[in-house]
């Protein structure tokens, strides 16, 4: 098959050179420069349910969603109506308002795995408020996380694995302190053996061990429920805190995310992304009892200026009010399972050596022959040059991912049958032209 002719990038490519005088590498989030695909990054104009645009006119249907907040897609009315709503009534008081006990009232009387909760701004905050809870309730000091998960960009998780089975984490981040990454251990995903040898090595010491719901940060790598019992079994033995962070897997997975998924009850749950419908918010939820610990209650500080923003509690009211109806995540779910098995589908009548992994509106593609793909050691950095082949072919053709292998696909309730037969067709081309020799 033959190359898409590359579409016009002009307009975004003078926006960018622009950019770089302003930002580092002309951008306020790294992966969005573009730098693991072809060409610069597209500056994006306007989104309307699965549809977005960029500066040069060029239409695309988005499977990025704003990476995982945008569940009923772009420009959703019930939130854009929630927003303008609320918006001729001040945008911050950095006061309590009752916008916030609403958001946490829908959330509370769902969710049967958190009593409390308190908002903040952006998921890495979230998670960098547990890990104080966890530490303060303990009063023990390491944490351990795994190699393959993402947790934001606070100092004790720009960790990353050095050599051998248990490890001292080595800093990912210039400036981080080599004391501060001495307090995280990272270990394998899906490895019971790793994880009895870091509470041997470490007894007493531990104060949680972080997990993403379903890691989804760098590939999807879909843990056995066995293991994700074993962990909470484990640590509960070991007197350490299990914190599953949700940002992406919360109200993702269904409305109780990976707890509901696995059936376990974590001790700190993390949420971000969708909780604000595409407004910059995170929250961490407990127990009564551990969220006593948390000021003006108790001795670990935590706070924010705009912490439970008005504008942003009325969008995440408008999409959860969505989300909670019963047949929401059965439909989604069902949709995405759908396009999922015709890609498959597909994929088995070429023989090609690509493999789907999918949960619930979550997909990604693996370029492996491999049957199953659970720590992020089984990625081969190589097969990533074939990812950037076919996201380019797709960009050509109309269609969104992230910019890079290692991030999932999301599937909103905005996709139409129409959307994601279009979508198939051009993937099954994209394919096609990746694997023509
Ligand atoms: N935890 C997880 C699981 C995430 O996916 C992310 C962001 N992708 C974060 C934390 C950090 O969230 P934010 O980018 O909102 O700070």
């Amino acid at each position: 098959s033959q190359k898409t002719a590359d579409i016009s990038r002009e307009k975004s490519g003078k926006l960018f050179e622009k950019a770089k005088t302003y930002f580092p590498g002309g951008v306020n989030s790294p992966v969005r420069a573009f730098k693991s695909v072809y060409g610069s990054p597209l500056f994006i104009e306007k989104g309307d349910k699965a549809h977005i645009w960029d500066a040069d006119g060029n239409e695309f249907i988005d499977f990025c969603c704003s990476w995982g907040p945008l569940i009923l897609g772009h420009n959703n009315t019930d939130i854009r109506e929630a927003v303008i709503a609320n918006i001729g009534n001040g945008l911050s008081f950095g006061a309590p308002t009752k916008l916030e006990n609403e958001l946490a009232d829908l959330i509370l009387y769902n969710n049967k795995y958190i009593d409390k909760i308190r908002f903040v701004s952006s998921g890495t905050e979230a998670v960098m408020s547990a890990i104080r809870l966890a530490r303060g309730y303990t009063k023990r000091d390491k944490i351990v996380k795994f190699e393959g998960c993402y947790h934001g960009h606070s100092d004790s998780l720009l960790v990353k694995a050095g050599s051998g089975l248990v490890t001292f984490g080595e800093t990912s981040s210039a400036g981080v302190p080599k004391s501060f990454a001495d307090e995280t251990l990272v270990i394998d995903l899906n490895d019971t053996e790793a994880l009895t040898a870091v509470f041997e090595q470490f007894k007493d010491q531990i104060a949680a061990v972080i997990i993403e719901g379903v890691p989804a940060n760098n590939g999807l790598l879909l843990q056995s429920k066995e293991y994700i019992h074993f962990l909470r079994a484990i640590t509960k033995e070991n007197g350490a805190l299990l914190i599953f962070d949700e940002v992406i897997t919360g109200f993702r997975l269904g409305f109780e995310g990976a707890a509901a998924y696995y059936d376990v009850q974590p001790d700190i749950i993390t949420y971000g992304k969708i909780i604000g419908g595409g407004m910059p918010v995170g929250a961490y939820g407990a127990s009564n009892e551990l969220m006593a610990c948390i000021s003006p209650d108790g001795a670990v500080y935590q706070a924010g200026t705009l912490s439970g923003n008005p504008i942003a509690m009325a969008a995440g009211i408008a999409t959860l009010t969505t989300l909670v109806q019963p047949a929401f995540y059965p439909t989604l779910n069902a949709t995405t399972a759908a396009f999922v098995a015709d890609l498959r589908a597909y994929i088995a009548t070429k023989n090609y050596p690509v493999k789907i992994f999918s949960v619930a509106s979550i997909f990604w593609f693996a370029f492996s022959e491999l049957e199953q793909i659970q720590k992020a050691n089984e990625i081969q950095a190589e097969s990533m040059e074939l990812y950037k082949v076919m996201h380019r072919e797709l960009l050509n053709r109309g269609i969104y991912f992230g910019p890079s292998g290692y991030e999932v696909g999301f599937i909103s309730a905005a996709h139409t049958t129409e959307d994601l037969e279009i979508a198939k067709k051009h993937i099954f081309a994209a394919l096609d032209l990746v694997f023509q020799d």
